[in-house]
Parts: structure tokens; sequence; C-alpha cells
């Protein structure tokens, strides 16, 4: 017997071999784990515990508490007992060990089931369930079927989670059994490469598909400040570049980039800018007044927490809103934000629909999402849907001048990302230090404050969204000004 393994370890193994040997022996050379991946993992746990209802009675194989030796031996007996379903089943073959999520007795033969979070499939899932089947099969099981149960984004909440319609089951039987050789030449390989030297992997796609890895601190180390993968844009391979020595911006050559990315370049090597006065011009001249400059923060759950929702759906729970209504007239602020418990979206329209005048011109940064959000409180709030599909009509962009380059400086790196054309143009206003400084982080709060119940904690956090939202806005106020 070679390596344990087990069905993480094998994943981490095909994604990036060097990531297992470093996960086998040198663990702490890792990036620490930020708090939005606890959430993530935590979120996950909780939608596997739910789809534990679809086979509902049966008996859970706990990893904590118990040592592996004991979970398989728990296993064993449940099966010998005549258990129908077993959560988390344990199992191992030749140093593998592996926890099923849900294995279900169908008859004289038993169905294998893995649990996802996600409302897709990716490819990696297959690898997963491969693994799994060899496992069982090589310890006597009889496997019929090989599911994937995973969440379906077209459910729609109405009252209780229904289970059966929140989850859809892909039959992934032939693909796993398939995969047979896949996982056995596999395992050789990875026990193989573990028992020699760290191979040589260079940094490549490899360290963010399909699952960002954590020793990407200590790969990428050494990559320059300046280095091709700060290019923005598609239409070359950067790694390419990089392993052929052409490491930083300066060694590009500017004949094979296209017009934004070469004047990226050009402007980070010469520290320039460039102004495109007529076309920012025609741009100003489409805005008018009374002005709105609008911001949205969503948060996302797997399972909708609220009627009329769906998986994973961007749920506003908060705005923030500056307006100006007439030229060189005053800035008033209006905002929202939830009280966390309850469904966010009735009073954040009926404020948005008191704070917006009706034929204002709503500037957005990056309408597609504001707009997104819109269109959706539009579909689930119908009776509402005419005042919100008026200020759809009215949206406008503020990063166009900004993503078409007709407003660049060097200082953005090739970004139109607001947390990086901020500073650039107005460097007195920036999101350094703001204990929320993204919206990755905003979303983490609202779950943060649905779980919290320390009044002075709850304060501490509803003054940082408000304050991130506010700067939000702000920040479109002072980039128009420049403009
Ligand atoms: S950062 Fe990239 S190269 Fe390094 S171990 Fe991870 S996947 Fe492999």
């Amino acid at each position: 017997m070679g390596q344990g393994l087990s069905k993480g370890l094998y994943i981490r193994g095909k994604q990036c071999p060097k990531s297992l040997w470093l996960h086998k022996h040198r663990n702490e050379l890792k990036d620490k784990v930020s708090g939005q991946q606890l959430a993530i993992f935590g979120a996950g746990t909780a939608v596997g515990e739910l789809a534990c209802n679809l086979f509902p009675g049966g008996v859970m194989i706990p990893y904590d508490g118990l040592s592996i030796q004991e979970q398989i031996a728990l296993t064993k007996k449940s099966i010998e007992q005549g258990c129908d379903t077993i959560y988390e089943a344990s199992f191992d073959h030749d140093g593998i060990f592996i926890k099923v999520d849900i294995l279900h007795r169908n008859g004289e033969v038993w169905d294998l089931y893995e649990v996802k979070g996600s409302t897709k499939i990716k490819a990696v899932y297959k690898d997963d369930v491969a693994l799994q089947l060899y496992v069982l099969n090589n310890n006597g099981l009889n496997i019929s079927k090989v599911g994937l149960i995973h969440l379906d984004s077209g459910y729609t909440r109405s009252g209780d989670i229904e289970i059966d319609k929140l989850f859809s089951i892909t039959d992934l039987t032939e693909i796993a059994k398939k995969k047979q050789d896949e996982v056995v030449n596999g395992v050789i390989e990875l026990r193989n490469m573990l028992a020699e030297e760290m191979p040589e992997t260079n940094i490549g796609s490899q360290c963010s598909e399909p699952y960002p890895c954590d020793f990407h601190g200590h790969c990428w180390q050494d990559v320059p400040k300046d280095s091709v993968f700060k290019l923005n844009g598609r239409g070359i391979d950067k790694f390419d570049y990089y392993h052929s020595g052409m490491q930083r911006m300066a060694d590009l050559p500017l004949d094979k980039l296209n017009r934004t990315q070469r004047m990226q370049v050009e402007k980070h090597l010469n520290k320039g800018e460039h102004i495109d006065r007529d076309k920012i011009t025609g741009f100003l001249d489409e805005l008018w007044f009374p002005l709105v400059h609008l911001d949205f923060e969503t948060f996302m759950a797997p399972v909708p927490l609220f009627d009329e929702s769906r998986p994973y759906q961007q749920m506003p729970f908060q705005y923030s809103i500056h307006i100006q209504r007439e030229k060189d007239g005053p800035i008033e602020h209006r905002e929202y934000l939830a009280v966390p418990g309850s469904d966010p979206r009735p009073e954040l329209i009926a404020g948005l629909l008191r704070d917006i005048p009706e034929d204002a011109c709503v500037l957005t940064y990056y309408m597609t999402f504001e707009n997104g959000r819109l269109s959706e409180l539009a579909r689930d709030f119908p009776a509402h849907a005419d005042g919100l599909n008026n200020i759809i009509q009215h949206v406008r962009d503020l990063i166009i001048p900004f993503k078409k380059r007709w407003a660049y400086t060097w200082q953005q790196e090739g970004s139109s990302s607001i947390k990086k054309v901020l500073p650039a143009f107005v460097p007195d206003l920036s999101y350094k230090g703001m204990a929320i400084a993204d919206g990755g982080m905003a979303m983490a709060a609202y779950h943060l404050m649905c779980a919290e119940n320390d009044p002075k904690k709850l304060a501490e956090i509803r003054k940082n969204l408000l304050a991130y939202c506010h700067l939000d806005t702000e920040a479109m106020v002072r980039l128009l000004e420049c403009l």
C-alpha cells in the first residue's frame, strides 16, 4: 500500500501533482484560509445535510469523534444490520479513504449519491464519483447507480422548501464506469509522484481551476508585480509568454496585443494617461438631471431564504444613492440597509421608487449588474414592475468611458473596476483601510449580520456596510466630476 489518499487528495493531485506533493510534504506553506472561504465550506455542509432529506431515515456516520477505522467499522455494521440509507458512508481500499454522501439500498444493489451545492455539473465531479465507485466496487458492493445531487437553478421558493424540487439528480453511472481505468492509473501515478522529489510543475491555469489552489502564495511569490498576468483582456496566452521568458509587461511584443492591451503596456511603460475628450463629451451629453448615482449590495444563498427567490440568486439588501437634482445643485444622499431576518426586497423596492425621481438619469457603475437585479425585482414583484422597468429604461453606465479607454491612466493597471479607477483618478478617495472593501466582503457581512445577536456587533457591521456602499456612489460622483 502506498501513500494514503482520499477523495479530496485524489482531486487535488489531478488538478496539480505539485499541490498534492506540497500538501503531503510541506503543508506549512499553505495559504491561510479566509473567512469568506470558511463561509463557503459552511454553506456546502448545510446543502449536504438538506439533501439527506431526499432519502430520509438513514444512519449518519460522523467524522468528528471517530477514527477512520471506527467510521469504516460503523458503516460495515450498518450495512450488515440492514440499513437502507447511510449518510457519509465510509470505506477504504488500498489506502484510499472515501466518505459517500448518501449510500442507498436499492433491492439487492446500492445507489451512490454525491451531493454538490452547485447548480452546474463540473468535470471534476465526474472524477470524484469515479473514485468513489472504484472504492465501493473493491469493497464488494454492487453499485447500480451513481447520481450527482445538485441544486436546480430553476427552482423558485414558495413557502417551505420543497426538497425534491430544490435538487436535481444527474445520472453519472456510465461516466463513472468508463473512468475506472483512469482512476487505477491516476492513483498509481500520484503515489509514484509522492515517493519522488517535488515535481517541477510550472504555474498555470491549474492554479485556479477547477479550484483556487491554496499554495498560490508560495508558488507565485516570485512573479514580478508588473508581470504579464497584469495584462487585461484575452487573446494571448499569458502563461506561454511568462514561461518563455517574457515575464514582465515590458517584455511583451506590442504587435501581438489588441488596442486596449497595447495602451495598457504603453501607458505602464511611460507612466502616462490617455484622454479622448470628444468621446467623453459625447458620453456626458447623453446624461441629464436629475442625476442619480445608484449602487446595490447583494447576498447569495444556495438554498433560497425567501419566497420568490432561487438558488444563488443575487438578492439586493442595500443601496446607496447620491442625487443631484440640477446642474451645479447640491448632492443629496439616500440609503437603505435591510434588517436581517426578513426578505429585504419589498422595503428596498419601496425605497428605490421613493428615492429615485421618476424622470431621473440613473447612473450605475457596470449596469449589467444593477439592471440584472432591477429586472429580477420586477419579475419577482410584478406589482412594482412598471416603476422598476421605468428605472431600467433610464440607467446609464459610468464604466463606459473607463472601459472603452476614453479615460485611462497607467495606475488603473488595465482594469476598469471602480476599485482601480477611483484611486487612479481621485487619489484622495480610496477603499484602503475600509473594514468592508469589496462586494464579497459586503456579502459575507450580511450573512454575519443574520447570525449575530450582539447589538454592539450588529451596529458595527451595519456601520461598516453603510460606509462601504456610501463610498461606492460617492466614488461615482467624484469620477463623473473628473470627466
Ligand atoms: S499554485 Fe499552481 S503550481 Fe503551485 S501547487 Fe498550486 S496549482 Fe500547482
